[in-house]
């Protein structure tokens, strides 16, 4: 154990000194300018310029005041920009918090909430304005949080829907008014599906998302929504949904199946799914809201076990970005009566944070030429999991893994492949730098593998499977390797 633990380690380059550079570099992309945020602040309203935010819902215009509000008093712990807009013109809201809010850390990890995807599911988006208030005002104080902002920078947007917001009704728990955008469409129903070919016309807030997410190498999000108690992981769609063709045979489908679609990352999402449930004041518990609805084992639950659903957001962020993302449904009631959010925040406040961190688990590095310089779009693939990461424009990695030991495959376009065994522990992430030779040789040799991406091809559903596992296995390779390229 000791020798082969020593050989594995002798492997291992371990770049500490990364971690502690502080050469960081701006995002290029001229969309999150943050020279735009200072010309934005605008008006500043003082009543919620501090730490007494009030336990209310917060119409379009207050949010936004709200947001202007905290970037104007913490500059140097917050960043305000907006990704796009919704159908209806109203920004869709992004409040970087961090120690570094305006710039990328090199070699730390981006992570982000979503809330109000669901127009009429108030609580989340309520939620994240009061993380907001207790990130910035705890920096100073709570060494954790201190050490969270420190090595992390973290994304919020309260709202991806507010124009489904601003017709949703408080006090409203159970029916679906205002859950879809304006042209009524369902924002989660609305993105690329992996399983079956997304028909739904892109939406303006979709396609925002997506160009967030294509720019920002996110590791860890949540999605926030209600109606049930419960932390759900992907996959939200299985290979069976192909079986839906008409809308009579989606809903008979969507009521009887019931099977879980096992992602190659299944401990891993079952894990941050317990770490929310179990750091949540009552979701473990897996109590039903209400007669007639389900219990939820330990409070989470595979997404299409619950029921399958295609154009998903959090099976989209995690096949195509390499962003583990899990559903959070956090109120049985989607907009309950304003004076019960103070205690939904004490419910939640402990979740919402230590879920966070958990970007920090698992392994992350560089991947390097022989000059030290950064090789963007290396894949990684961890051995026995069909689903490849990319690095970065600057190599980085981040692959959030439970400890073990594990091997993963590194391979980039004029690069011979390497294979690096690691081991993950439980107290800290291990550090992991490859450095990749060119290919020298291109006559076929032995050593030499070529690892060119195919050329783009449309999204095709993969052939029938004979099972789930089988379906995965022998599809993620190909159908991976076309939406990545
Ligand atoms: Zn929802």
């Amino acid at each position: 154990m000791a020798g082969s633990a020593k050989a594995i380690l002798a492997r291992i380059f371990l770049l500490l000194t990364f971690l502690g550079a502080t050469r960081s570099q701006s995002l290029s992309n001229p969309t999150y300018n943050p020279d735009e945020v200072s010309t934005n602040l605008g008006e500043v309203e003082s009543r919620e310029n501090g730490p007494d935010l009030e336990f209310r819902y917060h119409d379009h215009d207050q949010m936004t005041r709200y947001l202007r509000s905290v970037s104007a008093k913490y500059p140097a712990l917050t960043a305000l920009y907006s990704v796009g807009k919704s159908v209806q013109g109203r920004d869709l809201w992004v409040m970087v918090v961090s120690a570094s809010p305006y710039e990328h850390m090199i070699g730390k990890p981006d992570v982000k909430y979503v809330g109000n995807i669901h127009g009429n599911e108030a609580v989340g988006r309520e939620l994240l304005l009061h993380l907001i208030q207790h990130l910035v005002t705890s920096y100073d104080t709570d060494p954790y949080i201190k050490w969270l902002l420190d090595n992390t920078r973290i994304h919020l947007m309260p709202s991806m829907n507010p124009d489904g917001f601003a017709i949703s009704k408080e006090g409203q728990c159970d029916n679906t008014y205002g859950r879809h955008n304006a042209r009524r469409y369902d924002l989660n129903r609305n993105f690329p599906d992996f399983f079956k070919a997304n028909t739904k016309q892109p939406q303006p807030e979709t396609e925002a998302i997506k160009e967030w997410i294509s720019k920002i190498q996110f590791v860890l999000s949540g999605s926030l929504h209600g109606g049930a108690l419960v932390a759900s992981y992907p996959f939200d769609n299985t290979p069976s949904a192909r079986i839906c063709r008409s809308s009579v045979l989606c809903s008979v489908f969507q009521s009887y199946a019931h099977s879980p679609s096992i992602a190659p990352d299944d401990d891993v999402f079952r894990h941050l799914s317990l770490v929310y449930s179990n750091n949540h004041a009552k979701m473990s518990r897996g109590v039903s809201c209400k007669s007639g609805s389900p219990r939820f084992e330990k409070g989470i639950t595979n997404g299409a076990a619950w029921y399958p659903l295609t154009g998903g957001m959090q099976d989209y962020n995690y096949l195509w970005h390499g962003c583990m993302e899990i559903t959070l449904e956090i109120s049985c009631c989607k907009y309950p009566p304003a004076h019960e959010l103070a205690k939904y925040w004490q419910d939640n406040k402990q979740s919402l944070i230590k879920y966070l961190a958990e970007a920090h688990r698992g392994a992350h590095g560089f991947v390097m030429d022989e000059n030290g310089n950064p090789v963007e779009r290396a894949s990684i693939k961890v051995k026995g999991r069909d689903v490849t990461y990319h690095t970065t424009k600057y190599g980085e990695f981040w692959r959030i893994l439970l400890p073990g030991t594990y091997r993963i495959d590194v391979s980039a376009e004029g690069y011979l492949p390497q294979e690096v065994e690691f081991i993950v522990i439980e107290s800290h992430p291990t550090l992991l730098n490859v450095t990749l030779h060119s290919a020298k040789r291109i006559d076929g040799g032995p050593y030499y593998r070529p690892v060119a991406l195919p050329p783009r091809a449309p999204y095709s559903p993969p052939a029938p499977p004979s099972g789930i596992f089988a379906s995965l296995t022998n599809s993620f390779n190909s159908i991976v390797s076309n939406i990545f390229g």
